[in-house]
Formats: C-alpha cells, structure tokens, sequence
C-alpha cells in the first residue's frame, strides 16, 4: 500500500532565515520591553497569546513603508523550494503552520513565487493610527506555547493511516511535535526533543530533510510513533 505522508512546516526561523516575527518588534518596539516579553514566554509566564499582545503593545509609532522594507530584507532558506517541489512531485500534501502572521508570511511568499502555499497563522493589521492589532483565529486554551494551536492544523489534515512530518526550530513548536510521527528539528526544537527524548532528526537546511523523507517513503515497513498515536488519542477522547 502507498504511504501518505504529510508535511508540516513552522516558518519563522525554519523557513525564514530570521524569527521574523520576533525582530520586527525588537526593531520597532520598546527595547526594554520586548526582551522582558520573550523571556516571559520562553519561560513560560505568560502564554503565546499574550505575549502577541504585549509585543503589539509595545510599538508606538510604526512607518509602513519601514515595516515592509524590513520584511522584504529578510532571507529565506532556499532549500524550501526544493521542498516545495519535491512534495508537488510526490504528491506529498504540504502545509506551513506558523505562530506568526499573515501580514509578513504573505509578503515573503508572494516575494518568493510561493502563493499557492497552504499556511495557517495569526493574523495582523495595521490600523489607521499605525498601530499593530492581531487576532488569533485558531486559538485554543490547550495550545499555550502557540497562539495558532498548530496541533489542531496537524489533527484536523491527516487521518489515521497517514504519516504526519514535522519541521520545526523552536518555542511554538514543543507542544505540538508530541503529536507528530516523524520530527525534523533544530536549535531550541532540538534540544527541547533532547530533554523530552523525543525521536528527532536534526537538520541544517531542507536538502536534509528530503533525503530522509525519500528513505522514509522507501522503506517496505514503516512504523507510526508510538508516543505521538497515544497523544493523538487522547484528544480524540478528551474533546
Ligand atoms: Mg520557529
């Protein structure tokens, strides 16, 4: 029988090169402030939601033209496209799930020729006082570490007999990659799968992960993990 796989792929610091998120308000918001926010998240005071909205807070007057000029310098990991392509290829279904908002991932995507990419994020408007107002449409009190409850995007677009990839770098990504059978990870994601011993594999860029994806899909026995089905149950009793 074929295999299924699905792809989901977090975008600050995996896709783009920077946490794009984070740096627009460490460069237009109140210094200060901002750092004594991300500490607070990172170590978890205050939940993903909150911290969006402090750092929203946080940025008194805001140049649009400043805002855009500064997204527009931010890199992506080229290697995306390669996966991009590989999962048209093979009929992988791709999704990015981001903690961040549509307002830069739609620029960067349309910048790069990625439009027709599925994601889900939150979202954020510039009001006519220029000041940030997001909103969080998959919000859900069980996701604390991700104001867009990536868990839920995972549960809701792959069944049971399908095999859910995860690749991911940090804070918005721990709860969720419980959930996940096959977990790509770097930086603060792979230490966190480090001390949790959650089976990972580490990656540098994107070229790595279609070289295991490839072995995985090649393979003539592939097994669910175990942890992620347990976890997966549990929600579909609990809710
Ligand atoms: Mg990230």
């Amino acid at each position: 029988m074929e295999k299924i796989f699905k792809i989901f792929v977090d975008f600050d610091g995996t896709i783009s090169k920077q946490d794009i998120g984070d740096s627009i308000f460490r460069r237009f918001g109140n210094k200060e402030k901002v750092e004594d926010i991300i500490t607070k998240l990172l170590s978890d005071e205050i939940t993903a939601k909150q911290c969006w909205l402090s750092l929203c807070d946080s940025v008194e007057k805001l140049d649009k033209n400043e805002l855009n000029e500064f997204i527009d310098s931010i890199e992506i990991d080229h290697t995306f496209h390669n996966l991009v392509d590989y999962s048209k290829k093979n009929e992988m279904e791709l999704f990015v799930i981001s903690d961040g908002f549509n307002y830069y991932i739609d620029r960067v995507f349309d910048r790069e020729n990625l439009r027709d990419i599925k994601y889900y994020s939150n979202k954020l408007k510039i009001d006519s006082n220029n000041k940030l107002i997001p909103s969080f449409p998959y919000l859900d009190q069980n996701c604390t570490t991700s104001a867009n409850c990536k868990r839920n995007h995972i549960i809701n677009n792959s069944g049971e007999d399908e095999y859910t990839i995860f690749i991911g770098d940090g804070n918005s990504d721990k709860y969720t990659v419980q959930f996940c059978d096959f977990i790509f990870a770097k930086d603060d994601l792979l230490k966190y799968c480090e001390v949790e011993r959650i089976t990972y594999f580490p990656f540098n860029n994107f070229n790595d992960v279609i070289e295991k994806i490839d072995e995985l899909k090649s393979r003539r026995r592939l097994k669910k993990r175990y942890q992620a089905e347990l976890k997966r149950r549990e929600i579909y009793i609990n809710e």
